[in-house]
């Protein structure tokens, strides 16, 4: 029933087309929402965008040249007589009979006593104000027949909604059903901003409803196992690092050994900006919970990353006696049989690995840690998973998206926080500078003098956006810097190789066998090399702020000077700020204020943290409104059995 080929107007090619927009079923057509609307209020003809309807007096003549055509006609505004010429409009002439009223959008030009048209509206505006919804759109389907099939929809479908009545009362909201509908269709500002906030508090409120679900259960299900810390044997590791902790780091480590000592579990989110130093933290927590007996499990959202974390760590552990294993997707059958056994019997004290270390038919020995990195990859659905693994092991997840405080209590509202904020001592500011594309030259010369020294380097490319063969773009790039260092390795790295491929590229980046790494955004996440002094990113206009920052942070890693070059032909705001701030909070204080609202901080790429159409910054004090709702209803969840299936459905609540 909820198939888009039932709705009158969809044919299997519009299907297709729909798909390509990221609709596949009436839901999700009904919820495509207009990203902007075009409002027309009739005004005089000296007006800068003139907005004016009359009575069509002379039949329209079509005139062709070249790929071109123009329509001209005589039009009757009040006893005024006016010319009209639009362009590429040829096929309206058959609706432009004399004596029809119409409306027609453009400039006039006096002199010429001619309205040049941008629009034409076949109908009278009058003194009404006509709002009109833009939908994004894609080859095949036009503004008029998207609005047409969602309209046919909302007819056939019955909607459901779930927002408490009480809160309907409260907040005096109008029906589920009518704001979709005016949202799609408004009639005048008002009706359409009263259902927009009606669409904005669903959304807002079934995500603080599953937080606080999760909330209250870690609250529920908070027996875990007490675990013993031998703090004579971590300070003694922690004394065999090359480095000393920075006071950030050692205050984390002190919340994480009181959480493990506790016997309430663990779950807490430890937020650090971009090379602040989370990894070395995540591993000593493990260290400290082998000590006590339990195996410890960290995963991370990509192989690569996984990869990195298992050298690291076998690398540190090398004088202990404990036993690590990686584990991937793209572990062969056979190796992933003898893994599962070795963790089931105990074998195995220190698992990591991506997703595939949370699949089902995993069984832990005595699981008592899983560490998430870079958990702002995974949505709140995810964050339960992860917890339902072994035995109610202690949970930490590690982010570094460096949102405002005030914001992370409510979207993290369900963990405890630590922030990681300084940098290891040491650390040289990352110089970042803009170059506009014909300055490349100097930017190869940048790049020589950091090859001479020995240094390595990144260089980013985006994606053409629906360029069918991405690796096009980077293939070219590395065309062009084979020629203009001969006597350098080059490597490449990009979606569409096989995880093989993509471990041996890094490896050899690693190994120094690279000297310059050509990339798209896959190096984005926790790739940590500290030999590599300087990070070219071309075209950098078209990334955010977030993006660029952790892009940046591939660099820096170390105690000699590093650059970020951003090479960009278009002026940007962003990248000033990127210029002058290298503190990521402050970054995001700024992206905040840049775009007077916007996704938080890098917020956007988690999987269900993206709203249709609320956003966590703009409308805050909705999301708080949201947030004691969802309080007052989970008390009494057992009352609300829509609510209690949606909680069982998305986070395995029951
Ligand atoms: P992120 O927080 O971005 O995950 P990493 O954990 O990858 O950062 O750490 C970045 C680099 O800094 C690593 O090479 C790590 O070994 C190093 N590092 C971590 N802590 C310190 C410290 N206190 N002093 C010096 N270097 C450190
Ligand atoms: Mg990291």
């Amino acid at each position: 029933m909820f198939d888009l080929n039932t709705i009158k107007g969809i044919g299997e090619k519009t299907e297709k087309t729909l798909n390509k927009l990221n609709i596949y079923n009436i839901y999700d057509l009904i919820t495509y929402y207009p990203f902007r609307y075009e409002v027309l209020k009739k005004t005089n003809l000296d007006s800068e965008k003139v907005v004016i309807s009359g009575r069509i007096i002379s039949n329209p003549l079509i005139s062709y040249f070249k790929r071109m055509n123009r329509l001209t006609f005589r039009l009757d505004i009040d006893s005024q007589i006016i010319n009209v010429v639009i362009f590429n409009r040829g096929f309206l002439k058959n609706n432009l009979q004399i004596g029809k009223y119409i409306t027609v959008i453009g400039k006039y030009q006096k002199e010429k006593n001619t309205l040049l048209a941008a629009d034409i509206k076949l109908y009278d505006i009058g003194n009404k104000i006509d709002i009109e919804p833009i939908y994004h759109l894609t080859k095949g389907i036009t503004n008029k027949t998207l609005n047409t099939v969602i309209n046919n929809s909302l007819n056939d479908i019955n909607i459901i909604d779930y927002i408490p009545d009480k809160f309907i009362e409260k907040y005096d909201f109008i029906s589920k059903k009518d704001a979709i509908y005016n949202i799609h269709n408004p009639s005048n500002k008002l009706i359409l901003n009263k259902s927009i906030i009606r669409e904005k508090y669903e959304e807002l409120f079934l995500f603080m409803l599953k937080i606080n679900a999760l909330k209250y259960r870690n609250g529920q299900m908070s027996i875990g196992y007490k675990k013993e810390v031998n703090k004579e044997k971590i300070n003694e590791f922690i004394s065999s690092l090359p480095f000393n902790l920075t006071d950030d780091q050692l205050n984390a480590l002190e919340d994480i050994f009181n959480d493990l000592k506790s016997e309430k579990r663990m779950n807490r989110l430890i937020q650090g900006d971009v090379g602040s130093g989370k990894t070395i933290v995540s591993i000593i927590s493990m260290y400290a919970v082998y000590l006590s007996g339990y195996q410890s499990a960290l995963m991370a959202p990509t192989e690569i990353l996984a990869k990195q974390h298992y050298e690291n760590v076998s690398n540190l552990f090398k004088q202990f006696n404990i036993n690590i294993c990686l584990l991937l997707g793209s572990t062969k059958k056979s190796d992933k049989k003898k893994i599962y056994e070795d963790i089931k019997n105990g074998n195995i004290n220190i698992i990591i690995g991506t997703h595939s270390i949370i699949q089902e038919d995993i069984n832990y020995n005595n699981l008592g840690l899983v560490i998430t990195d870079e958990q702002h990859r995974f949505g709140v659905n995810q964050r339960n998973n992860l917890r339902n693994k072994g035995n109610m092991p202690d949970v930490l997840y590690m982010s570094a998206t460096p949102i405002p405080r005030t914001y992370a209590l409510t979207i993290y509202g369900d963990m405890d926080i630590s922030i990681i904020k300084s940098m290891p001592n040491g650390r040289k500011k990352i110089i970042t500078e803009v170059f506009d594309s014909s300055e490349i030259k100097s930017v190869l010369y940048k790049i020589k003098n950091e090859l001479d020294l020995k240094h390595q380097i990144y260089i980013v490319s985006p994606l053409i956006e629906g360029a069918e063969d991405e690796n096009e773009d980077i293939e070219k790039l590395e065309k062009k810097f084979k020629l203009a260092f001969k006597n350098y390795n080059i490597g490449i790295l990009h979606g569409k190789l096989s995880s093989k491929e993509k471990e041996s590229v890094m490896n050899d980046f690693l190994n120094k066998n690279i000297d310059i790494l050509i990339s798209t955004t896959v190096i984005e996440v926790g790739i940590d090399i500290k030999n590599a002094s300087m990070i070219v990113i071309f075209d950098a206009y078209k990334f955010g702020l977030a993006t660029l920052h952790q892009l940046r942070g591939r660099v820096g890693r170390n105690d000699f000077q590093s650059y970020c070059i951003l090479i960009s032909n278009k002026d940007s705001k962003r990248l000033k700020i990127m210029k002058d701030v290298n503190d990521g909070f402050v970054l995001a204080e700024k992206d905040l204020k840049l775009r007077g609202y916007g996704d938080l901080f890098g917020v956007k790429q988690s999987g269900d943290m993206t709203f249709k159409l609320a956003n966590l910054t703009k409308d805050y004090n909705m999301l708080l409104d949201a947030k004691k709702d969802s309080e007052e209803i989970l008390r009494d969840i057992d009352d609300y059995k829509l609510l209690k299936d949606v909680l069982k459905e998305t986070i395995n609540m029951d």
